[in-house]
């Protein structure tokens, strides 16, 4: 499809829609949610979730990222009200929703098996939730003519969701999702079903319609690229804990921990202790040379500490002659864009990552390199 028709042809649809939905007020406010399942033995409790507070700004996308089973469809069917909190409170535009039931919560959900009605055509699927309310013929149509050109779903009305790919199928279910205007949409994982390339520019597709719609968005994933490609602040879970929030870059730039350095991207982590502070930098001692750090992070940090050094792979600079510390090449992967080497430090090993290999030296398996990098890169962590 050209893009420049379906550019031009959207933009009135755009204009009119996005007006229908930023006329509401629909954040999204967990206070201090506790969520415990009975174990299976009966005997005991497990906290799924644990004493989760976050806020999704009107209009915002949030995603909740995490390993499997840290609690993040659980705390969406919380939202949805399809689970009730043990304690707590969940607010629906400045609303406590503890006694709405899901389908007076003005909320429609996305899921990963896209849950569409095998035995209507799209047309039927996607208005489905309208005639629920009972809209007038006219209204009805007119809204379903604006979603389906907005999904670009134009043309397939009549096929069954067996008929339409992968892909178009889950353009359908989120064309359902939307056409009700609800006031938050919910995500589960909706992307996982699909190869890596559809998932890529679906999940481009659906962050413009999520932002040209301007609906309030949490959405729930595993996948931290995913995490970062859609959202405009990211929670990073584990264990039912909430770890940390922020925008993709202060996460990735600034990491709480360890954990969560890796969850976010790569990482590498040297081992040091704390010595004190000298001219607005923090020292730490590795391997018996002191360094001084310029910009460590928000972690607090004490003399006398054991903290990691974290560094991105992308940060590290490999050279023949002059760096900060010498090593030996392990493993060298060539990416095409980019290769990536594992190099051994005494004990320890680094991942290093370098752009462009055109341009550069490339080393082998077994040879000696000196590893350098920018103390301005470095942030400091304490687990
Ligand atoms: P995620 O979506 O992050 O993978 P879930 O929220 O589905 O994780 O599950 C979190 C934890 O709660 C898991 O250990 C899961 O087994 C448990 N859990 C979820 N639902 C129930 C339930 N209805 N009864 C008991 N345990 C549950
Ligand atoms: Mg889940």
């Amino acid at each position: 499809m050209s893009s420049k028709t379906a550019d031009t042809g959207d933009k009135k649809i755009n204009e009119s829609t996005a007006k229908e939905f930023s006329s509401m007020s629909s954040g999204v406010v967990l206070k201090n949610i506790i969520k415990r399942f009975p174990t299976r033995e009966g005997t005991g409790e497990f906290t799924a979730v644990d004493n989760v507070s976050l806020e999704v700004h009107t209009g915002e996308l949030v995603t909740l990222l995490g390993p499997s089973g840290c609690g993040k469809t659980t705390t969406l069917r919380m939202v949805s009200g399809f689970e009730f909190p043990t304690s707590g409170e969940v607010l629906i535009g400045g609303k406590n929703v503890e006694n709405v039931p899901p389908n007076k919560r003005n909320i429609s959900m996305v899921f990963q098996n896209y849950a569409l009605f095998p035995h209507m055509n799209i047309y039927d699927n996607i208005v489905y939730g309208l005639k629920l309310k009972r809209m007038k013929k006219e209204e009805l149509k007119d809204k379903a003519n604006k979603i389906i050109d907005l999904m670009q779903l134009r043309g397939m009305e009549e096929r069954f969701p067996s008929e339409v790919s992968g892909g178009q199928q889950q353009r359908v279910a989120l064309a359902r999702a939307v056409v009700i205007e609800p006031k938050v949409l919910l995500f589960d994982e909706p992307l996982s079903n699909l190869d890596a390339k559809l998932r890529e520019h679906m999940r481009d597709e659906l962050r413009n319609i999520q932002k040209t719609l301007g609906i309030t968005s949490l959405y729930v994933t595993h996948d931290q690229s995913e995490a970062m490609a859609i959202s405009d602040r990211v929670a990073i879970m584990k264990d039912g804990k909430l770890m940390q929030i922020g925008t993709p870059k202060e996460i990735y730039d600034q990491p709480g921990s360890r954990f969560i350095a890796n969850f976010m991207g790569k990482a590498n982590f040297i081992e040091g202790k704390i010595e004190g502070t000298d001219g607005g930098c923090t020292v730490i001692k590795v391997q018996d040379s002191p360094l001084k750090i310029p910009n460590p992070g928000k972690v607090q940090l004490s003399s006398g500490d054991t903290a990691y050094m974290s560094i991105r792979p992308e940060s590290i600079k490999l050279s023949k002659e002059g760096g900060v510390l010498k090593g030996i090449v392990k493993r060298a992967t060539y990416y095409g864009s980019k290769i990536e080497y594992c190099i051994e430090i005494g004990k320890d090993s680094l991942i290093v990552e370098i752009p462009n290999p055109q341009l550069s030296v490339i080393f082998g398996e077994g040879d000696g390199v000196f590893v350098d990098f920018d103390m301005e890169c470095i942030r400091l962590l304490k687990d």
